[in-house]
């Protein structure tokens, strides 16, 4: 799958769709030159050195109408995103122009690129691997700039080249004992065991290390379900509000992802939040509040953080014990509003109720007084040290990766347990084989091409 010249050439606007300054359309292929020079006027764009950008107008050639002004970057393979020759024409935006330019593409020789197939191809002529190809996808939805960091540096290879150098370790361990079949066969095995022993415990660990960075890579890519609950008029709608102040609410219309579902997304110290559940607390001129808490109810369901909000200048109502009951055993932050007024609740008076170890923080949202050790404590909840703090930016982001890094690490478990009881080293040697190979699969070594496919259908269009 390695030969470059079989691919035909392919065209795609590469901008977000919508109106916008510039919008680029790109072409990848054998002929991506010569078909844009079919509709370029200009410099020769065949004679041009690569890597220059060049000014001139798309023309439609049946009727000479110019469509557009444009700026045309040529790129020769190899050193392109797809490792072919790759042409982007950035135009001037609107809509119909920028489509206009792309049809006349399409009827001059190329054909509409599947959502992905540019990086698809980047990957198939080995110019990125598999986990590189996957930090592409999540840097079109990163949603802060913590994610975004960790995108970049995935696409730099930080995990793939973790992965190879562990992979490598237990290669030189199986090499071995190639080497030494030449020796008594009781010398070797003892030797090689032993051998074994170490670089499985340590490459074990080291993936047991990496299998927890799973869940923040989860959290950074998704975002995390928050729901805020409570009774009407605890603050749960001057909670949304602040939590969507400009400088937070992260704008969730970005290339590639579809506006299906109204999700709002915020940024707290770099921990995406994804509110649940807003359209139920977003006011309208609402007198009366009677679903607040069946309502409150469902969006628990879907919630992997809950910020039950409870008013401290009133007692304690039995909806109030309700929510906290309901909520005992989720991710939890109970805020006890309306600190500004005299207070009927103490967070004293919440321990009878609240057993566990929950954070409880007193605040006025009103006032924006504790909202900052709320913001602390979600950042610190989810990222031990605080998400920002983090030294390592390689992390497991998806569960593909995730799952084979598991089968890897079963099989070197079994490889030590083996190893341990005395089972023969050409059995234990089956295992470890297992763990090389499917860390090979993270950085798509012998991906079977349905995943391969399935994988790249997900990016958007132009990528
Ligand atoms: P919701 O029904 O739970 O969404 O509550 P709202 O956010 O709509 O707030 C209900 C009322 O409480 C509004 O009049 C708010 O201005 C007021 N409120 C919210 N937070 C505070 C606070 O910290 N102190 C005071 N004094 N009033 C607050
Ligand atoms: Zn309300």
């Amino acid at each position: 799958a390695n030969s470059i010249t079989a691919y035909d050439t392919i065209a795609a606007i590469s901008t977000p769709p919508g109106e916008g300054g510039i919008s680029i359309v790109r072409l990848s292929g054998d002929e991506a030159i010569q078909i844009a020079q079919r509709v370029f006027k200009g410099k020769d764009l065949a004679k041009v050195a690569s890597h220059t950008i060049n000014y001139g107008h798309i023309i439609d050639p049946t009727n000479q109408d110019v469509v557009d002004e444009v700026m045309v970057s040529v790129m020769r393979a190899p050193k392109t995103y797809t490792r072919e020759d790759v042409i982007e024409i950035n135009c001037h935006g609107g809509i119909v122009d920028t489509n206009r330019i792309l049809q006349l593409l399409l009827s001059h020789g190329a054909r509409m690129a599947e959502p992905g197939e540019f990086t698809k191809r980047a990957f198939l002529n080995g110019r990125i691997d598999l986990t590189q190809a996957e930090s592409v996808m999540d840097l079109i939805r990163a949603k802060t700039d913590k994610a975004m960091q960790v995108a970049v540096d995935q696409l730099d290879g930080s995990l793939s080249h973790l992965i190879k150098h562990l992979r490598q370790d237990i290669f030189s361990v199986l090499g071995q004992e190639e080497v030494n079949i030449d020796y008594p066969e009781y010398e070797m095995d003892e030797v090689t065991g032993k051998m074994m022993l170490e670089k499985a415990t340590e490459v074990r660990d080291h993936l047991q290390q990496l299998m927890k960075t799973a869940n923040q890579g989860k959290i950074l890519r998704e975002g995390l379900a928050t729901a805020i609950i409570g009774r009407p008029n605890v603050g749960k709608s001057s909670l949304l509000n602040y939590l969507l102040h400009e400088d937070k609410a992260i704008v969730t219309d970005v290339a590639g992802t579809t506006r299906d579902t109204l999700e709002e997304y915020v940024n707290v110290r770099g921990v995406p939040l994804k509110l649940v559940d807003t359209a139920g607390i977003h006011h309208t001129m609402d007198k009366v509040e009677k679903i607040g808490v069946e309502r409150s109810r469902k969006a628990l369901s879907q919630a992997d953080l809950v910020l039950l909000v409870l008013d401290a200048s009133a007692p304690l109502q039995s909806d109030d014990r309700e929510l906290l009951k309901a909520t005992k055993d989720k991710k939890r932050i109970i805020l006890l509003n309306k600190t500004d007024l005299p207070a009927q609740i103490r967070p004293a008076n919440l321990e009878a109720v609240v057993t566990d170890d929950t954070l409880i923080i007193p605040v006025s949202i009103l006032k924006t007084d504790g909202l900052d050790r709320l913001e602390a404590a979600i950042a610190k909840l989810f990222f031990d040290e605080g998400i920002e703090n983090s030294q390592s930016n390689v992390l497991v982001t998806n569960a593909r990766q995730y799952g084979l890094l598991a089968q890897a690490k079963t099989a070197l478990d079994d490889v030590i347990t083996g190893l341990q009881n005395d089972v023969p080293l050409d059995l234990v040697q089956i295992d470890m084989t297992t763990a090389w190979e499917k860390m090979g699969e993270v950085v798509g070594e012998n991906a079977p091409d349905e995943l391969i496919t399935q994988l790249f259908s997900q990016f958007c269009l132009g990528k």
